[in-house]
Parts: structure tokens; C-alpha cells; sequence
């Protein structure tokens, strides 16, 4: 039987109403805070109490390097998730919300695929329950009040050419890239040059995802750098009073949100940041609540294990003191055809030699997961037109690496279709093997943070900066800001910095061309590359075929 575009099949779920799934982690009715029928926040006071329950397993889903083939993270979450409840456990999820941005563009939705997806999908995909708006507002709280702050005097001393905190949009718009402000006269302020970013890829964003309460949160805002003074010492946003109404403002925000997939496995669905400029991952506040509500969590990172993984564990995980038991590594015979030369319009014919040759780069990403003490199990994502020849060579290729295989069809047939990888996933994490460690310490210098990231993950042979990044660091370094952590803005494409170097590039070198500091968020951000943080939409945007259908539904959504 053919399977339904995306947004029919979740469009016909049998959703149960959301106090039922609450129900199922325990969460009383009168913790739910209900956002209609289906969706749910649960209360500040709910989590705090739950301070003291021991916590499920952690399981990480990653991906080989993307490649427009497509992976299929999300819907293996997904599939994986039911497939545990399948097979009887007590199963949560944990992915990032949807930013309005890449919906309206090309990348399509965020709620998983097939008969892997979460629901209400349409709703995922749009508002949701608001809280990239109240991050938008925030965010823009805080600008607003840094030009009035200039406006009325500039006591701080802000020098204008030096304001760093921009303003953001949940939209892909390149015309504001870059934008002249407070043009007019006199009664607007002073004229400065200044730009946009997406909301997923504001500080602001970051901090909600690493934040463990509204204390920390404010905290974490106030220490926000947001403009340099004449004689170069920072103005942090506590320096203009403005994270205390930024608190306010985001205090509903905070709260994870609950949904479920269409199997009724519950969903915790919160927070987005960037996978590039930031960290990738779902709220640490999710995850410690399903933790402790769920036995088995399975979350998502962002991009490849490269990026995404490195960052959920050596960011996420050294930041919340949480620790994954087993990671799952999704791969797809069409992906591993693409990183082993083939072209995207040539995927369909048999070619049992371009999966073996793009097998290097799931090896690779095997053996840097094992590198954090964690054991690691491979899911191959089936699409229809995989061969058995094709998926051989990948059960092959792992099982000499040391590792296991499973092919899963969750997306055709919902959670029965990833039982077997469940039944492996729950016996590994229960059998307590993972010894996880981050990839570095704390106190390493952070110019060699970023030489371990570079040399330990993506194999390359050096790491190279101007004398002003490396002298960067170090002023960083003398201002107390050594500990963090490092935030690696690269190519999600390659291991290299150059995109089109696929499976298991050797001998580069990665050049950092710049540096940020995200001094609330908690970490030192590389910069390899062109990064980008407002995103254009194509030439023929997904929003030209998205409306209202005869039937009042949300059509083209994908
Ligand atoms: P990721 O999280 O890795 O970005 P998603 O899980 O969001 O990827 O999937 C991207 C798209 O690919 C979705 O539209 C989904 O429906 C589709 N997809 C995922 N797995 C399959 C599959 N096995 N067969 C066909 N399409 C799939
Ligand atoms: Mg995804």
C-alpha cells in the first residue's frame, strides 16, 4: 500500500486527548496547562517537584552527514519512541519545535514522516503554543530598550558602532540582513547600522534551551553581551535592567510543551535552537522532565553526529549533567550512495559499490561516538527502492566495525516497523554499558577545545586562525570565560569545512575564521565558514503552495 504524503496521514490520527497522555507519565489534569484539545504545558511547579525522582535512560538519535537525500532523524525518533511503547516500555520523546522560517522555504516540516510523525503536525509546524513569539519578543524587548537606553543618554557609554545584539524575526527574509535603524530625525534615536536573525538563532533561544529554571534563566539573560563601551569592556543586558521583563515575558515559554505521535507515545516538544551558531537540541528542562517521568527518552540532535551529537554531548549533556546510555546512528542506503559519489538524480539504480564507499563515513561517525564511552547501534532508515544487496553491505560494513544494524520501516508501517531495533536499544541502555565523558575537560585552553572537536571528530589535520581570534580567546580567557565549552559553526554536508567533501574526507585543515561569545547561553561559538543566520527563502517558496483547503484545512504543508 502506498503511504499518504505527510500531512494526510497525521491529518486522519486518532488522537487521544491530552490529559490521557499526561496521564501516562503521571502528570496530574491539573498540571496540564491546556493549549486546546491536544496540547499541553506542563507546570513550572509539577516539574519542580519532581527534583528528586531517579531519572530513565537517555537515548540519543544522530545521523551520518546530511545530504539532500535525506536522513530521517526526527522520524527514526519517532519510530523508535512507539516502538518502545510497542514492546511495552515507558517510552518519552524529546525533539525541537518548528521554526516558522524553513516551513515557509524549502526544508518542510519538523513532526517526523509517514507513520512516524507527531501530532497535531499542522499546529507543530505553525504557532504551536506561541513560544518562538514570546522568544521574538524578548529578544526584541531587549534591543528596544538598548536603543532607548542610547536614546536617553547612553549612560552605559555604549559606543554605537559596537552594538552586537540585533534584532530577530521568526522568518527567512534576506532583505534584513542588514538594515540602517532609527533613521528620521532626532525623535528616533540614534542612526546606526544594525540586521536581522532567525529567532532559532537568537542567544535568547539558547539560553531558554539550557536554562534549568526561571532563576537561571533570568541569570543566564542578564549576562548577555549586547555592546561594547569606547574603551572596549562589555555592556551586558543585567547593565540595562532589561532580563528581569525578558523573564517575564518568557516565563509561559519555559514550560515544556506536551504533545504525542500518532501512535500516542508522548512527546515532549520544546525549544529550537540553530545547530550552527548554537547548540541544536530540545530544552534541557524536556529532557530532564521526561527523564524522570518516562523510563525511556529518546531525543534528537540536529544535523550529522559531527556537529549535532558532538554538541548535544560536550554542550548539552556537560551543562545538564545528563549522561545518554545509547546512541542511535541513522543512515539511509540513498545518503550513503550520495557520500559515496553518486548524484541525487541517479539514486534510484542498484549501485552496491557506492554504499560500500559511502559506508566510510558512517564508520567515522561510529567510531567518534564510541570516543564519549557510549555504545552506539545503527538504524538504516528503509525507503521504498532499497535493495537487499544494498542493505547488506551496510549490515556488513557495521558488523565489522564492531556495531549493529537495524533495518527499520517505521515510516511505512509506525512503530511495529522499528520493534527490533527498540527491543536492542532498551537491552543496551538497561545493560548500563555506556561510560559517557565529554570530549574535553573544562579547564583545557579554549583555542585546544576547538583543536580536539577538529582533530578528535572531524579527523582533520590542523586548525588555523588569524592572530586576532587566537588573541580573542585569550582576553576571554583572562575575563573568567575559559571554562566553556565550545559551539562549532561548520558545514553540516562534510567533516571538512568544505561542503562538498563528502564521506570520510583526510588530511584538511579547518579554518575559524571568527568568534563569538554567548556568555548567557554558556559557550565560545567557532566560526568555520559562511554561516548563515538569516536565512532567504528560494526561488519557488513552500509558502506559494501552503492555504486554506476547501475543508478548512491547512494544505501544502509537507
Ligand atoms: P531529519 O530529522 O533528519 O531532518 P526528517 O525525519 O524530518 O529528517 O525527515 C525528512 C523528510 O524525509 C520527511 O519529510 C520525511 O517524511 C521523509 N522521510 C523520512 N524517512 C523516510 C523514508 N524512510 N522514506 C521516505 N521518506 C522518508
Ligand atoms: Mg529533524
Amino acid at each position: 500500500m502506498p503511504v499518504l504524503p505527510d500531512i494526510e496521514i497525521a491529518r486522519a490520527a486518532d488522537k487521544r486527548p491530552i490529559q490521557d497522555i499526561g496521564a501516562q507519565l503521571g502528570i496530574p489534569p491539573e498540571d496540564l496547562v491546556p493549549y486546546g484539545h491536544d496540547k499541553a504545558k506542563v507546570s513550572q511547579g509539577f516539574i519542580a517537584g519532581l527534583a528528586d525522582r531517579p531519572m530513565g535512560k537517555l537515548i540519543l538519535v544522530t545521523a551520518i552527514n546530511p545530504t539532500p537525500a535525506g536522513e530521517g532523524k526526527t522520524t527514526t525518533t519517532v519510530g523508535l519512541g512507539d516502538g518502545l511503547s510497542r514492546i511495552g516500555r515507558n517510552a518519552a520523546i524529546c525533539i525541537r519545535e518548528a521554526s516558522l522560517g524553513p516551513n515557509f522555504g524549502l526544508k518542510g516540516g519538523a513532526a517526523g514522516g509517514g507513520h512516524a510523525q507527531i501530532v497535531p503536525m499542522e499546529d507543530m509546524n505553525l504557532h504551536f503554543t506561541g513560544d518562538f513569539h514570546a522568544i521574538t519578543s524578548a529578544h526584541n524587548l531587549l534591543a528596544a530598550m538598548i536603543d532607548n537606553h542610547i536614546h536617553w543618554g547612553n549612560e552605559q557609554n555604549i559606543d554605537l558602532r559596537r552594538v552586537v545584539w540585533r534584532r530577530v524575526l521568526d522568518m527567512n527574509d534576506r532583505a534584513l540582513r542588514h538594515v540602517a535603524s532609527a533613521l528620521g530625525g532626532p525623535a528616533n534615536g540614534f542612526p546606526r547600522e544594525t540586521g536581522f536573525d532567525i529567532t532559532v538563532a537568537s542567544e535568547v533561544m539558547a539560553i531558554l534551551c539550557l536554562a534549568e529554571n526561571l532563576a537561571d534563566l533570568e541569570e543566564r539573560l542578564g549576562a548577555m553581551i549586547i555592546a561594547y563601551r569606547h574603551d572596549k569592556t562589555p555592556v551586558f543586558a543585567r547593565d540595562i535592567d532589561a532580563h528581569g521583563a525578558m523573564t517575564v515575558l518568557l516565563r509561559d515559554a519555559m514550560q515544556p510543551n506536551l504533545v504525542q505521535t500518532l501512535e500516542h507515545t508522548p512527546a515532549f516538544v520544546h525549544g529550537g535552537p540553530f545547530a550552527n551558531i548554537a547548540h541544536g537540541c530540545n530544552s534541557v528542562i524536556a529532557t530532564r522532565t521526561a527523564l524522570k517521568l518516562a523510563d525511556y527518552v529518546v531525543t534528537e540532535a540536529g544535523f550529522g553526529a559531527d556537529l549535532g551529537a558532538e554538541k548535544f554531548l560536550n554542550i548539552k549533556c556537560r551543562k545538564a549533567n545528563l549522561a545518554p546510555d545509547c546512541v542511535v546512528l541513522v543512515a539511509t542506503v540513498r545518503a550513503l550512495k550520495m557520500n559515496g559519489g553518486v548524484a541525487k538524480d541517479a539514486l534510484g539504480a542498484e549501485d552496491t559499490e557506492a554504499v560500500r564507499a559511502g559506508c566510510a563515513n558512517l564508520g567515522r561517525h561510529i567510531r567518534n561516538l564510541k570516543q564519549f564511552g557510549v555504545p552506539v547501534v545503527v538504524a538504516i532508515n528503509h525507503f521504498t527502492g532499497d535493495t537487499d544487496a544494498e542493505l547488506n553491505v551496510i549490515r556488513d560494513y557495521v558488523a565489522a566495525e564492531g556495531a549493529e544494524a537495524h533495518v527499520c520501516t517505521h515510516w511505512a508501517e509506525g512503530g511495529v516497523g522499528a520493534e527490533a531495533l527498540a527491543t536492542r536499544v532498551a537491552e543496551i541502555a538497561d545493560a548500563g554499558e555506556a561510560q559517557f565523558a565529554p570530549l574535553y575537560p573544562d579547564d583545557m585552553p579554549l583555542w585546544d577545545k576547538i583543536g580536539s572537536v577538529a582533530k578528535g571528530i572531524y579527523h582533520a589535520e590542523g586548525v588555523i586562525a588569524d592572530q586576532k581570534v587566537l588573541d580573542q580567546l585569550a582576553a576571554w580567557e583572562a575575563e573568567g570565560y575559559g571554562n566553556l565549552p565550545v559551539c562549532m559553526a561548520k558545514t553540516q554536508y562534510s567533516f571538512s569545512a568544505d561542503p562538498t567533501a563528502l564521506g570520510a574526507p583526510e588530511g584538511h585543515v579547518i579554518p575559524v575564521r571568527e568568534v563569538r561569545l554567548s556568555a548567557g547561553a554558556g559557550f565560545v561559538v567557532a566560526i568555520c565558514g559562511d554561516i548563515m543566520t538569516m536565512p532567504g527563502l528560494p526561488r519557488r517558496p513552500a509558502a506559494e503552495s501552503i492555504r486554506i483547503g476547501a475543508g478548512g484545512q491547512v494544505e501544502g504543508l509537507f
